[in-house]
């Protein structure tokens, strides 16, 4: 029996070319993925042997960039290297991200063949003018054919990504999207609103004004439209931007949003282990040379405090599937029943933002839409609460 349950997160860095939005770590120059993928196996051993012993793997994430971009030799050598280095539980759930664009029929058999039981499309809009401002590679023919070979290569869990507020879209053709989506029939919905990210083309183009973003209260519309529809469609919200038949919520995406423990392999990579944060370094060339001299590729470790754990665990549940009051009370040392912190979760149940059923406290569509406020809110009280226990 392993102490841990813990999830592996691989990044696969390439794309075969950069969509305007996407501050994700990737590159398209594909010339180095041959040595990037022998420097990955290199770092999985490294740090198997450092964590592996205890660990049980229950959810494996290939995400990116695009790891549809590795071939079916290179992806079969990762996921060896992958289940010989750690004890993978016999019922992992295994995704693997992958760009429509870049799909085969026969890459879809290779990936279940080897263990791959879950598929994350980045779809983004059914929209060919939206696709083409992002600057996506793919139709929304190939977006629809790319899940139905999926269906056909026999995966049972699949997810679509989908991106809402973009400027210039209308309630009609982000709806319309969703439709297309739904159709499909995927198991998992992401919708997320697009964002701004420093450093990309998109926002270059909204400093010089060439582009005007839709308003807060506009997209606020957008977030309830897309929640309330899919909502009607079966998919349930389990956190602020994922949607999932009952049952088909992302084992790997709620281990991060419950503060469990991961370790990430390949540049950009993030880890937690033993209230340790650490990522490695954003350059491919660098991690290849480092770790041909056996060197780790860490950029940044932070050790976290009592209080950014406590924090931290507030504001991660809260954007998902909430937080139980008997936790709120163990790690803030303070009373959910009566006082400051009862009276916020009154309040927010009494302006329909969350609701409470004397266990747990979990945000609904509404509260979802101002999750971070809230969040902030309920933390300053919890923080007045703590020091006040302290004090008496
Ligand atoms: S394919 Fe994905 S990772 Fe690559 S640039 Fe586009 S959004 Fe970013």
């Amino acid at each position: 029996m392993k102490q841990r349950s813990i999830g592996l997160y691989l990044h696969i860095p390439f794309c075969q070319h950069k969509c305007s939005y996407c501050d994700f770590y990737s590159i398209v120059t594909l010339d180095g993925m041959e040595r990037f993928v022998q420097a990955l196996c290199e770092e999985i051993r490294f740090r198997s042997q450092q964590f592996g012993s205890d660990a049980e793997v229950r959810s494996i994430f290939w995400g990116g960039g695009t790891p549809s971009l590795l071939s079916i030799a290179q992806t079969e050598q990762v996921s060896r290297v992958l289940t010989d280095s750690f004890y993978v539980a016999a019922d992992v759930e295994w995704t693997i991200e992958a760009n429509p664009g870049t799909v085969t029929l026969e890459k879809l058999y290779a990936y279940r063949m080897i263990g791959i039981n879950r598929i994350s499309f980045g779809v983004q809009s059914f929209d060919e003018g939206e696709l083409n401002f992002l600057e996506r590679i793919h139709s929304p023919h190939q977006a629809e054919h790319a899940v139905e070979m999926a269906r056909r290569a026999g995966f049972d869990n699949i997810n679509v990504d989908i991106m809402y507020a973009l400027p210039g879209q209308s309630i009609t053709t982000c709806l319309a999207s969703l439709k297309r989506a739904c159709a499909l029939e995927p198991e998992h919905i992401s919708a997320y609103s697009l964002v701004y990210e420093p450093a990309t083309p998109l926002y270059h183009k909204l400093q010089r004004g060439e582009i005007v973003p839709l308003t807060d209260d506009v997209e606020a519309e957008f977030f309830l439209q897309t929640t309330s529809f899919l909502a009607e469609q079966g998919y349930q919200q389990y956190e602020v931007s994922n949607f999932a038949r009952p049952g088909k919520e992302c084992r790997h995406n709620l281990l991060y949003w419950h503060r469990g423990e991961y370790l990430g392999f390949g540049p950009s990579a993030h880890s937690h282990w033993d209230n340790t944060r650490w990522s490695n370094i954003r350059s491919v060339a660098r991690y290849v040379e480092l770790l041909a001299r056996r060197q780790f590729p860490v950029a940044m470790t932070e050790h976290l405090t009592v209080e950014q754990q406590r924090s931290e665990a507030v504001f991660l549940a809260l954007r998902a599937d909430g937080i139980e009051l008997a936790t709120l009370e163990s790690l803030y040392n303070c009373s959910t029943t009566t006082g400051p912190v009862a009276a916020v979760i009154a309040d927010w149940q009494r302006q329909g933002l969350a609701t409470c059923d004397g266990r747990r406290l979990c945000l609904n569509p509404s509260g979802y839409s101002l999750c971070d406020a809230l969040t902030l809110e309920l933390l300053n009280v919890l923080e007045h609460a703590t020091t006040e226990a302290a004090v008496l």
